[in-house]
């Protein structure tokens, strides 16, 4: 691998965030021996896994498909202690990935990136951070998360609660004792989903304010035995070969029959068998028109509203936990650990906001249209400005004096998630419309990170010093993109994929934000752009640049 030609650079690249996404990349870099720093926020790496530090917090992704798969060694020198592990062992995990590689001595901590300014005579990008430090770099790659910029309700009144509040993003680094304290959660996704069911019965009173129910699943977690930790790692090359091939990077892969072609008392007995199945088999899993054809999904919905009116003993509590409004699996499905049983429990009361709304929190709690509801605690989990927020959140100009901002005005532009017109040597990792935004994450990263260090390579040793991905290729890949989300139910549905946020202000029309087609069909576009000598990108030589410089 050559170093830049007479770059003078501080930098080759600079990777943002020290996530699972930019540790990968920094530790590819590192192997590849080029100049290169990561900066990131927070005080120490993890991203997701750093922030999230509300009871209850874990991934739904089987724990040893959630790993990297990049080294024997480290594969085998760590134990999962559950199927599903908790958010402070992938913390750890990640903490003892960048110490066994000695990655930390790149990464500068604390550093916000503020803007990211392209300078087109040095043809680079000159980057600030909150703290007044400046960077000069030719590459910039971005791995700053898709649910990393929390929202909370703009409901009034919600700076003047008196008592202890907090977005689940920003949940108290020391645990919290909720013992005999009256406690409110808002909003009922996959976080407070996860929370609700954790903190239930360590509260004095919960109360729960639902604007519109999800449609939860057993998450079916249990902890992981030696021997069944020993026999995961005889299996890993299998492990990921089969994660490798299903459109979701998950096990589960959908099963090929159609609902309405099976026997109703096979398709019950298949779909018992899915619900006390562990993991997303029962959304990813399912028979294969489940997502795409909406009587087979009116089916499914029918059968998990008998469960939850099974298990909720109130008929009226349990009809409210029932969404009227979507399909099962048309929003993300949130896991579930005995979530619609905390219903049954005295100190749990469930507020439907959607007949009640929240008028405004007070300095005591929340007044609702009929009721002040008094509270020592409230919680918002009520989710993130998903995927474009953190790009929102930098000022990215590039050329011609461009602003991201105002591209994506309507909805992200790319080319295949990963670059865009007009911001030339950046690369946007997991970036909106990218395979990795919709796949089990670090399965996801893996293929972006493995392809941009090729790409980077190729430019280094090509001397390359300046690359954007050509307007027609943008224009191809959102036209594909919509089409791909336009064959699946929740193309129609608000939720976080197609760019809902009741929170925020801006509207994307007919944008969705992550790339609905599958991780292998994603793969494939990769390898026909590296084996083609990169098409959709124009390169420019630093030879060229240099005579063509006035
Ligand atoms: P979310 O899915 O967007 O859910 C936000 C919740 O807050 C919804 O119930 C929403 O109601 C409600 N809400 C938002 N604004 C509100 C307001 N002003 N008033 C009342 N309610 C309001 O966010 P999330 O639960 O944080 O999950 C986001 C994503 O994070 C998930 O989809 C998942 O990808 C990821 N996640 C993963 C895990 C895991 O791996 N286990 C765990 C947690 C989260 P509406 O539905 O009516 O909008």
């Amino acid at each position: 691998m050559q170093e830049n030609k007479n770059s003078g650079f501080d930098y080759d690249t600079v990777v943002i965030g020290a996530g699972v996404c930019g540790i990968y990349q920094a530790y590819k870099l590192a192997e590849m021996g080029t100049r290169f720093l990561v900066l990131e926020q927070a005080a120490d790496v993890g991203g997701t896994w750093y922030w999230n530090r509300y009871p209850g917090c874990r991934f739904d992704s089987e724990s040893e498909t959630y790993g990297y798969s990049f080294s024997e060694e480290l594969l085998q020198e760590w134990d999962w202690s559950e199927h599903f592990a908790p958010r402070e062992e992938t913390e750890r995990y990640l903490q003892h990935v960048v110490d066994k590689f000695d990655l930390r001595k790149h990464m500068r901590f604390n550093s916000r990136l503020k803007s990211a300014h392209w300078d087109p005579e040095r043809s680079g990008w000159r980057i600030v951070t909150d703290d007044g430090q400046v960077y000069s770099t030719r590459f910039l790659l971005t791995a700053i998360g898709l649910l990393s910029t929390p929202t909370l309700p703009r409901y009034e009144g919600v700076e003047s609660f008196e008592g202890l509040s907090f977005h689940t993003y920003h949940a108290p680094r020391d645990p919290v004792d909720f013992s005999g304290l009256r406690v409110a959660v808002v909003g009922t996704g996959a976080t407070g989903v996860q929370l609700i069911s954790e903190i239930a019965d360590k509260v004095g009173s919960l109360t729960v304010f639902q604007r519109r129910p999800n449609w939860c699943a057993p998450l079916n977690n249990s902890s992981m035995t030696p021997k069944e930790m020993q026999e995961i790692k005889s299996q890993y090359n299998e492990i990921f070969d089969q994660c490798r091939n299903t459109p979701s990077g998950f096990y589960h892969d959908v099963d090929p029959r159609k609902t309405l072609d099976v026997a109703p008392e096979d398709r019950e007995a298949f779909w018992e068998k899915l619900y006390s199945g562990s993991g997303f088999g029962v959304w990813l899993g399912n028979f294969k028109d489940i997502l795409t054809d909406s009587d087979a999904n009116a089916e499914f919905s029918k059968f998990v509203a008998r469960k939850i009116r099974q298990r909720v003993k109130d008929p009226k509590v349990a009809d409210k936990l029932v969404p009227k409004d979507h399909g099962f699996g048309t929003r993300r499905v949130p896991m579930e650990t005995k979530y619609y049983e905390v219903y049954n429990q005295d100190n749990v009361l469930l507020v439907d906001i959607g007949d009640t709304p929240i008028e405004r929190i007070t300095p005591s709690g929340i007044r609702t249209s009929n009721k002040e509801y008094p509270f020592d605690i409230i919680i918002y989990a009520t989710g993130f400005d998903a995927v474009t927020g953190a790009f929102d959140k930098i000022d990215f100009v590039g050329e011609d004096g461009l602003k991201l901002k105002d591209k994506w005005e309507d909805g992200p532009q790319t080319s295949f998630g990963l670059s865009v017109d007009g911001f030339p040597n950046l690369l946007t990792l997991a970036g909106p419309q990218s395979g990795s935004v919709a796949t089990n994450f670090p399965r996801g990263i893996e293929e972006a990170v493995d392809w941009s260090s090729q790409f980077l390579g190729y430019l280094l040793d090509n001397d390359v010093g300046y690359f954007k991905a050509k307007k027609s290729a943008e224009e191809f890949w959102g036209q594909h993109v919509q089409k791909m989300s336009e064959r699946i139910l929740f193309a129609k549905e608000q939720s976080w994929f197609t760019g809902y946020n009741s929170n925020v202000d801006r509207k994307y029309r007919n944008r969705c934000l992550i790339y609905a087609g599958g991780q292998l069909r994603f793969r494939e576009f990769l390898k026909v752009e590296s084996l083609g000598g990169y098409p959709s990108f124009d390169l420019v030589s630093l030879d060229r640049q240099q005579s063509s410089s006035p």
